[in-house]
């Protein structure tokens, strides 16, 4: 298991556009535990940005990095601030799907980032992943009470096999 000071630094080296094969020669943990890191990154769609937690993000905010930069009045409307964080960012998602997606926690429709993209925030993310005894409990009293729910992609595929 990675401590939250080495998930810093596979963050902190994704967010400076260094590879898979580079990280794990820095951080001091299994490779597989890296990869499922990155990997975990990738699939809730994290930039640098996310680390300023308190930051407002304007229209013209580099997807990257976050800082706002100048847009042009004609043409194509741009993401980044700079070539730099256009080059990082494709380091971590090498392709770039133009439509939405439905996320596979709570089933919102979200615009995604890069073409891995499961989930519409960590918070779903991290849901999926530990699904808890508590959210089983609750999922039941919605389903005797008829009340709206949307079941993890994760416990559908679950289900499916069952039938
Ligand atoms: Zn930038
Ligand atoms: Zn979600």
């Amino acid at each position: 298991m990675l401590n939250e000071i080495q998930k810093k630094q596979i963050r902190q080296m994704a967010a400076d556009g260094v590879g898979y094969r580079e990280t794990m020669k820095c951080v001091l943990a299994s490779k597989q535990d890296i990869i499922e890191y990155r990997n975990e990154l990738v699939e809730t769609g994290w930039t640098p940005r996310e680390e300023y937690t308190d930051a407002e993000w304007k229209e013209n905010s580099c997807l990257w990095c976050g800082k706002e930069y100048q847009t042009a009045t004609t043409g194509r409307k741009r993401k980044f601030c700079s070539n730099q964080c256009r080059r990082k960012y494709y380091m971590l998602y090498p392709t770039t799907p133009r439509s939405s997606a439905q996320c596979a926690y709570c089933g919102k429709v979200f615009e995604m980032i890069n073409s891995k993209q499961k989930f519409c925030s960590h918070e779903c993310y991290i849901k999926n992943r530990f699904w808890s005894r508590e959210d089983a409990e609750k999922l039941v009293d919605a389903l005797m009470t008829g009340e709206d729910i949307t079941i993890p992609q994760w416990l559908r595929d679950k289900l499916k096999a069952q039938l």
